[in-house]
């Protein structure tokens, strides 16, 4: 193990950023650039570790949609986000990285990734931005408390005091906290008055009782419609997209979008996903394209003709949920037999245990209340001088960039906003 850092002397900053992710990299160079004398702290020897870890390590930069679109994947809470996207838009952001030497490609999605699909490129060009910028970056230096003082704020760090005159806390969410992200930015925003509305995981995979789904570990459907159903047989969120089948349950895109229902449910074991996993037909046009096949080909057994279109595997498992032999002749299916098939596989019903916890959710629903925060300056209504930014709002929005695109742009308000005094 290396040794400790030796202690640094007492330093007073005109702003002050804790976290140096995605919002705090953008928010610190904006400061410095409009005048600010910034510190940006950051606990982790290495700034931007979410970044390097997302969209598997290619960063799903953001997403190709315009600023609208933003708001709208956000629903209620997404008119948060006009003044943060005002302040750096979907085509300003994508801008931003091609002029830090980061190309961009767009993939058939919407997703946008780095030309080079490395994350590291994306947190490499931050990083060199905020050097050039002149904010001092201070790694491995982790804040542990956080007080008001005079019209400014007192960091005890790991290694000195640093007095702030504005103070912006981006230190993200509670999720992976093996990264360092445990929440830390709720508590101090707690002390200072502001509302948390409780934190949970969002965008995380799903675990089931149910042993046929954890043995078809490994398959991908690349087309499923998933609904979230509760006792009474509300669905509570609908989805279609790519879906994993994995050793504890069901992950993938579709399965992250509605993660946050069950997380949020006081009863998740109550709750079932409904998957149709061939979503372009209804179980009429289904019946009716076997039968056809049937009666040119009795013989044949009814997995061959019911896996044409999915994997075998799955197919086995689900004939078996209706209590279907695979070998069956299809001549000797009743039309009953056809529809429970026809069911089996477009309203396939899988109870669900849980989801697998802030250790694995991508972001964390919850956090400070919008209501507290004034987004045309992302300042505290509550508490003058201090700002908020990125996911330590109550703000997550679905896969696909949408995430990284409201730490962007929070950040770069906040950082523009703090450094007013000193433009
Ligand atoms: C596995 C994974 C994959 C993801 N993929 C994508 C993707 O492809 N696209 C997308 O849009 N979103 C993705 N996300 C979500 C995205 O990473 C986050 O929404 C985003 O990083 C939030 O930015 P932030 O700056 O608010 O917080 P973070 O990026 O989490 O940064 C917070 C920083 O604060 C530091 N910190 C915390 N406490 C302290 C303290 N006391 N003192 C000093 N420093 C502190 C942390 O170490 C951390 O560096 C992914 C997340 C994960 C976990």
């Amino acid at each position: 193990m290396s040794p400790e850092p030796p202690p640094l002397e007492p330093s007073v900053w005109d702003a002050v950023i804790v976290g140096a992710g995605a919002a705090g990299l953008m928010a610190a160079a904006e400061a410095a650039i409009c005048g600010a004398r910034t510190l940006l702290v950051e606990k982790n020897r290495k700034p931007g570790v979410k970044i390097l870890m997302s969209g598997g390590t290619r960063c799903n930069i953001t997403q190709a949609t315009d600023n609208r679109g933003i708001v709208a994947a956000f629903g209620a809470a997404g008119r948060f986000l006009h003044s943060p996207l005002a302040a750096l838009s979907v085509a300003e952001t994508i801008e931003l990285f091609h002029s830090e030497g980061v190309l961009t490609k767009v993939e058939p999605t919407g997703k946008i990734f780095p030309a080079s699909d490395k994350a590291v490129d994306v947190q490499a060009a931050l990083v060199r931005r905020v050097e050039r910028s002149g904010a001092t970056l201070a790694l491995g230096e982790g804040v542990l408390e956080v007080q008001r003082e005079d019209e400014g704020f007192r960091l005890t760090t790991t290694r000195r005091i640093v007095l702030a005159r504005k103070l912006l806390i981006t230190t993200g969410g509670q999720s992976y906290p093996g990264c360092g992200t445990i929440g830390e930015g709720y508590r101090w925003a707690a002390q200072f008055g502001h509302t948390i509305v409780a934190p949970r995981p969002a965008l995380v995979p799903i675990t089931t009782p149910s042993t046929w789904v954890r043995a078809l570990g490994g398959i991908t459907i690349p087309d499923v419609l998933v609904r979230v159903r509760d006792e009474a047989g509300r669905a509570l969120a609908e989805r279609r997209g790519s879906l994993l089948f994995a050793h504890f349950g069901l992950s993938g895109p579709v399965i992250l979008d509605v993660s946050r229902v069950v997380s949020g449910h006081p009863q998740p074991r109550s709750l079932s996903l409904e998957c149709n996993f061939l979503p372009a037909l209804d179980v009429e046009q289904l019946v009716a394209s076997w039968r056809a096949q049937a009666q040119v080909a009795g013989k044949k057994q009814l997995l061959s003709v019911v896996a044409e279109q999915l994997p075998q595997r799955l197919c086995e498992a689900l004939l078996a949920t209706a209590q279907l032999s695979p070998q069956m002749k299809v001549a000797e299916l009743s039309q009953r037999a056809w529809h429970e098939a026809a069911a089996a596989l477009l309203k396939q019903s899988i109870p669900i245990e849980g989801t697998l916890g802030f250790k694995k959710a991508e972001v964390t629903a919850g956090g400070v209340a919008l209501g507290e925060v004034n987004s045309s300056t992302m300042q505290s209504k509550l508490v003058p001088n201090l700002f908020l930014a990125g996911e330590v709002l109550d703000l997550d929005g679905p896969i696909g960039g949408y995430n990284f695109q409201a730490a962007w742009s929070t950040g770069t308000l906040a950082g523009r906003k703090m450094a007013e005094d000193w433009a």
